[in-house]
């Protein structure tokens, strides 16, 4: 059975290393200039546990221990957090793909123009030769091409505005900064990075206007890291898990298509989180394709992602509506367990499933 995949950032190099280790015969499609992903870049260690190839590990990135969290007023805040490592993309993602290379995936370089879905996949590149295959993973991010190709919706997207930027020499290394404006489910961030910093805002476009959340986003760099506010603002969609997402996996694999990651709308809609669903459904892809079952791979993403991420948008409206998320600072200061609960929530070792119990069991204890 031939396997494509489709885009090479972590949702589709995870599926093509899980496919290669297999033993499958898979042929990686991506641009051949990589550009650097609009993106934060952190994710939690263990995320990466068991990938022992030297080239991701000697991506540099920087591990960040405590959080400062601001809420509307300016109260602050500061949380531990235990293993949340902050990659630029374009080396956390040439990492991966160079694991999937050594296990024996094939690359094919040059964007893909157009797909034709029949009784099997084609692709074509810029040289209109067809590539055919039995099985695709379409793991081509938040414009998915093989999303429209499908005659889907886009997937329900906040927006991240942002920018990565080089600090100028002498500029102290930021620290983890993370703010809660109290502006519709907007919140800002500041993530210290290899050689510089990831600044930026993710917010819901019919909640705040683009104008509101810049101008947010410099007032908060004024703040905390003068060295980068003004300048030039990238603007992109972050593909959030909703009631359209396991609908469109189930249409996509009907037609040989097993949608990944962005392309298939599954990041995190509390905390816009999408690395780490597109490595887990990634690698549940190349499992399904490997056992001679794709038709599961709609099942492994509702098994192992839809509850949680169900709970995660009930924790969304509590956080952001009912401003639980202005409590959060002063209630964390007296609550050394809730503190902890939370940075555990930061990095992703706390899942919603079992949250509120440990809030209040955190909150009881007093300590
Ligand atoms: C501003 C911002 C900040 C974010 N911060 C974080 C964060 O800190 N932590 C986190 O976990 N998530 C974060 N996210 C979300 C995260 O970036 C995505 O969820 C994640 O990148 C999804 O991975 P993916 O592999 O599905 O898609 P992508 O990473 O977008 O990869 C898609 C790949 O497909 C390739 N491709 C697309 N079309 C074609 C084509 N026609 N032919 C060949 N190749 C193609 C692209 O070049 C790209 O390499 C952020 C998102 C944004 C916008």
């Amino acid at each position: 059975m031939r396997i494509a995949v489709l885009g090479a950032g972590p949702g589709g190099a995870a599926a093509a290393l899980a496919l290669a280790r297999g033993g499958a015969d898979v042929t990686v499609h991506l641009p051949a200039v990589r550009t650097e992903k609009p993106c934060g870049g952190a994710l939690p260690a263990y995320l990466l546990d068991g990938l022992a190839e030297p080239a991701l590990a000697a991506a540099p990135s920087v591990k960040v221990e405590t959080a400062i969290l601001e809420n509307a007023a300016s109260s602050r805040l500061e949380v531990p957090l235990d293993g949340l490592r902050i990659y630029r993309r374009r080396e956390l993602d040439a990492g991966l793909l160079a694991a999937a290379v050594t296990a024996g995936a094939r690359l094919s370089e040059g964007r893909v123009r157009r797909l034709e879905l029949a009784d099997r996949v084609t692709l074509r590149g810029a040289d209109d030769e067809p590539k055919r295959y039995e099985w695709l993973v379409a793991a081509d991010g938040a414009l998915s091409r093989s999303r429209r190709r499908l005659g889907l919706e886009p997937a329900a997207a906040s927006v991240g505005l942002g920018a990565s930027v080089t600090l100028p020499a002498g500029a102290a290394a930021a620290a983890l900064v993370l703010g809660f404006p109290d502006l519709g489910d907007a919140y800002l961030w500041i993530f210290p990075r290899p050689g510089g910093v990831s600044v930026g805002i993710a917010y819901s476009a019919e909640l705040l206007s683009h104008g509101a959340a810049r101008a947010c986003l410099e007032s908060f760099l004024g703040r905390h890291l003068p060295a980068a506010a003004g300048g030039p603002r990238y603007r992109y969609p972050i593909p959030v898990f909703g009631r359209q997402t396991l609908p469109a996996l189930r249409l996509a694999a009907a037609r040989r298509v097993l949608l990944v990651g962005d392309a298939a709308g599954l990041a995190d809609p509390l905390t816009r989180e999408g690395i780490r669903p597109a490595v887990r459904a990634g690698r549940w892809a190349a499992e399904s394709l490997l056992a001679g079952r794709p038709d599961d791979y709609p099942h492994r993403v509702a098994d192992g992602l839809a509850a949680d991420m169900a709970r995660a948008e009930r924790a969304c409206r509590l956080f952001y509506e009912d401003r639980i998320g202005q409590w959060m600072v002063p209630v964390c200061r007296a609550l050394p367990g809730v503190r902890r609960v939370l940075g555990d929530l930061l990095t992703c070792r706390q899942p919603y499933r079992g949250l509120r119990r440990r809030l209040l069991a955190g909150a009881l204890r007093g300590q």
